[in-house]
């Protein structure tokens, strides 16, 4: 099985869209979406009928939550409470029903799917160090765990005697007895410094995890920021991967 995963969409259509059709040449059999479909992009609704739509399994992310209702923008950046709450008045009841009604945490033959960390998937910390990623280990049961929201693809893992390490993504070829975490990246708001959508695919017969990154029409996903009146940081941001 070919698992196309991805994270952090921020109601970027256009990188959205170029990472499914990236995933469909690249054998995907099954979408697993990481949360935040919303927040800080101009098509919010849009980005989250074609999750929807595309993927199998979907988990809730922060800027899901505060958008559906569910919690007040307290820990957010300025932008990004600005973002979210225009998020939050274009979605329909419909959409904010769909995210209510999202898991924090998915469970899929041997991986599990949160957004933020296994740990404790509703506080939303960064799990960005191999420290963090240690703490976290113990907190699930499959071989293999995916997160997002930190925006930068990462790769941590632990061997059966609890030595932890960190690998660069790329592909990664995964070793008999090895657990691991698997930050991969953000498909609308990259930033590692490099502005090209990002997600992995875990390929479960070959035993490995790849990650790819797949140019966008980034212009026209920062036309619409501009034209919508939200800051300008978030148009700027996104030619620059940070
Ligand atoms: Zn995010």
């Amino acid at each position: 099985m070919r698992y196309a995963v991805c994270s952090d969409i921020h109601g970027n259509l256009e990188a959205l869209s170029a990472v499914c059709a990236s995933a469909e040449v690249e054998g995907a059999e099954s979408l697993i979406f990481l949360g935040d479909a919303v927040g800080y992009g101009a098509d919010p609704g849009p980005a989250l009928d074609r999750v929807k739509s595309e993927a199998d399994v979907s988990v809730i992310g922060n800027h899901d939550y505060v958008a559906a209702g569910m919690e007040q923008p307290i820990d957010f950046s300025p932008d990004a409470r600005e973002a979210v709450l225009w998020t939050r008045e274009r979605l329909s009841r419909e959409q904010r029903e769909y995210l209510t009604g999202l898991d924090a945490v998915a469970v899929v033959e041997d991986f599990t799917a949160v957004h933020a960390t296994p740990l404790d998937p509703l506080a939303w910390e960064y799990l960005s160090s191999q420290w963090e990623a240690e703490i976290n280990f113990p907190s699930f049961e499959t071989r293999l765990c995916f997160v997002g929201h930190t925006h930068l693809p990462a790769v941590y893992w632990e061997d059966s005697r609890g030595r932890t390490g960190t690998e660069r993504p790329g592909l990664i070829s995964l070793q008999n007895g090895h657990r691991y975490i698997i930050n991969v990246g953000s498909v609308g708001q990259p930033r590692d410094g490099d502005p090209r959508a990002c997600y992995a695919m875990y390929d479960t017969g070959r035993g490995t995890v790849d990650f790819f990154r797949v140019d966008y029409d980034v212009a026209s996903a920062q036309d619409k920021i501009l034209k919508e009146g939200l800051p300008t940081h978030l148009a700027r941001r996104l030619a620059q991967g940070i």
